[in-house]
């Protein structure tokens, strides 16, 4: 911890997260996570109403968050908003507020909160990771109601819809839920510190997808008396400075003009191919995980999609999405990408991505579990119902399937004979598909690294998963804040995989590409040249400048 008294400001260090300078007053994410007061109320029909009118004005904010997040991050994330408004609508859930009211004879704030809690303790109780993933949820729209009486109470101002905040702030809280970081606006949250937190989170990627520079892993550094303090954070260093002088803060937004002048010289690589001085070509792809994200592709200007994570249909539905609904949205995005590559990752379900409709069991390590391909081949109708969206949407461009997970080449085969079947059946009843599908694997395990050159005569390329890879070379929980100094990409024994698997995979005449976070990181853009990468995939806000970078590179 870094707190010295320098003329400068107070500075604190943490991880660097997203990258970006941010200027703003620090203010917490309160939660309200202290229990209300418990009031007797005398009229408890008025009590019941006021909680009715706090319920639906929370249904209504909900109703406008979807809007405003379909917009910015895309439908896969703004459903979870869907699912919040079905939560406060939910018999079991109002009848049981009003009920302890009734009983009670107490404050409608009192009463939510203890429904609230007796809800979350079921919801953990399951023996299923959805549902248990639901307890938090419950905690949060009982959360929002409660701000909303004690808003129309008048015992807290109003609030924004976003995160009752106004702007420009610098949000700090122990750690943010993908579910709370889409809620963000950029305009009014300037940047994200966090005490816990990862910086291969989803949480983190969807920070850098929406350009919000953040610094996790603060630890007891971010202390309340923070609270209301201006600060500069600096993303790409993870420095904080609290009370900067006036020096600082013309330094740093002298620095945040370089920056933006940077950004605007990346322009001049609009347009132009990926190549380093010596003239090698690289492909330089996007990663999404929505077809709401296809404009930030275009207007990216990446040269095509190199990981798009289907999974995020399924997770944002309440049953097996069907083949017309999966069809109706490759088809759009490869219609979208005009004959560019669009590489489709089939279904990555499992670990910390779960939907109740699979039914899956509690599991002690799910990120080692039935997840991904083992779980397509365990329930092969889900699998077979996505290759046939996939493949009929072939027709409206240039389509990649990519399988998550692989260990075995028994699994790879397995993919291929289903693939074929898929297309037998296709052809069989008249449906058209492109004859140029190529096909390839995640290599994010160490086995499909060590076995590559076993792996290579199946496929047409492979895609390194730098962020499983170094999890399960490292047996580190990428998950786990705690742990994050040991999840270190660019440790040898990560590095050895890749450059044995460009070996296998160029032996054979397979391309091979990172789509891992390790793909944006500049510091190891040289390395992975020299170890023979010919595409990198990343996230569209960093194409630009990628792309100067390996202009730089001999
Ligand atoms: C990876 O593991 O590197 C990867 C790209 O997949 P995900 O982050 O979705 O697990
Ligand atoms: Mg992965």
């Amino acid at each position: 911890m870094n707190t010295s008294n320098k003329p400068a400001g107070t500075l604190y260090q943490g991880t660097s997260a997203s990258r970006g300078i941010a200027f703003g007053r620090i203010s917490f994410l309160h939660r309200l996570s202290s229990v209300p007061q418990r009031n007797p109320v005398q009229d408890v029909d008025a009590e019941c109403a006021r909680f009715e009118k706090a319920r639906l004005h929370a249904i209504s904010q909900l109703g406008s968050l979807y809007e405003v997040s379909i917009e910015k991050l895309g439908e896969q994330n703004a459903v979870l908003f869907q699912i919040h408004q079905m939560m406060l609508d939910d018999p079991d859930y109002v009848s049981s507020i009003s009920n302890y009211i009734r009983k009670e004879k107490c404050n409608a704030e009192y009463a939510v909160h203890e429904i609230a809690k007796r809800f979350e303790k079921q919801f953990l109780a399951m023996d299923n990771d959805y549902m248990q993933g639901r307890a938090a949820d419950i905690i949060d729209v009982s959360r929002r109601i409660n701000e909303i009486l004690m808003m129309h109470a008048g015992n807290i101002k109003a609030k924004s819809v976003t995160l009752g905040i106004d702007g420009p702030v610098i949000l700090a809280t122990d750690d943010l839920a993908p579910s709370e970081t889409v809620q963000l606006d950029p305009e009014t949250v300037s940047g994200i510190i966090t005490s816990k937190g990862s910086t291969r989170s989803h949480t983190v990627i969807f920070a850098r997808t929406m350009a919000i520079p953040a610094i996790v892993c603060l630890g007891n550094q971010l202390t309340p008396d923070l609270e209301g303090r201006n600060a500069i954070i600096d993303g790409a260093t993870g420095v904080i400075i609290v009370d900067p002088d006036k020096e600082t803060i013309q330094e740093y937004l002298e620095r945040k003009r370089t920056d933006d002048a940077q950004q605007a010289h990346l322009e001049m690589y609009r347009g132009s191919q990926t190549v380093t001085r010596s003239g090698r070509k690289i492909n330089l792809f996007a990663n999404v995980s929505s077809l709401s994200d296809l404009d930030l592709v275009l207007a990216s200007d990446a040269e095509g999609i190199g990981l798009f994570r289907s999974e995020f249909i399924y997770l944002q539905e309440s049953d097996f999405p069907t083949e017309d609904h999966q069809f109706k949205i490759y088809k759009k995005l490869l219609e979208g990408m005009k004959g560019k590559k669009v590489i489709i990752r089939t279904l990555d379900i499992g670990a910390d991505k779960t939907v109740d409709y699979f039914m899956l069991k509690h599991e002690d390590n799910p990120a080692m579990g039935l997840r991904a391909i083992r779980l397509c081949l365990y329930n092969k109708q889900v699998f077979k119902t996505q290759l046939r969206a996939m493949i009929r949407a072939s027709v409206y461009g240039k389509l990649g399937i990519m399988v998550p997970m692989i260990t075995t080449v028994d699994e790879v085969r397995e993919c291929r004979r289903m693939i074929d079947d898929v297309k037998a059946a296709l052809r069989s009843q008249g449906i058209a598909y492109s004859d140029d599908i190529e096909f390839g694997i995640m290599v994010e395990t160490p086995a499909a690294a060590i076995i590559s050159d076993e792996l290579a005569p199946y496929v047409d390329f492979f895609s390194i998963g730098t962020n499983d890879l170094t999890q399960f070379t490292l047996a580190v929980d990428r998950q786990n804040a705690e742990l994050t100094n040991y999840l270190n990409p660019y440790h040898h024994a990560v590095t050895r995989l890749i450059e044995m698997t460009v070996k296998n995979a160029h032996a054979a005449g397979v391309w091979v590409g990172v789509c891992g976070e390790l793909a944006s990181d500049e510091k190891f853009t040289a390395k992975l040249i020299q170890l023979g990468i010919d595409e990198l995939s990343v996230i569209p806000s960093s194409i630009l400048r990628l792309r100067a970078r390996i202009a730089s590179i001999g």
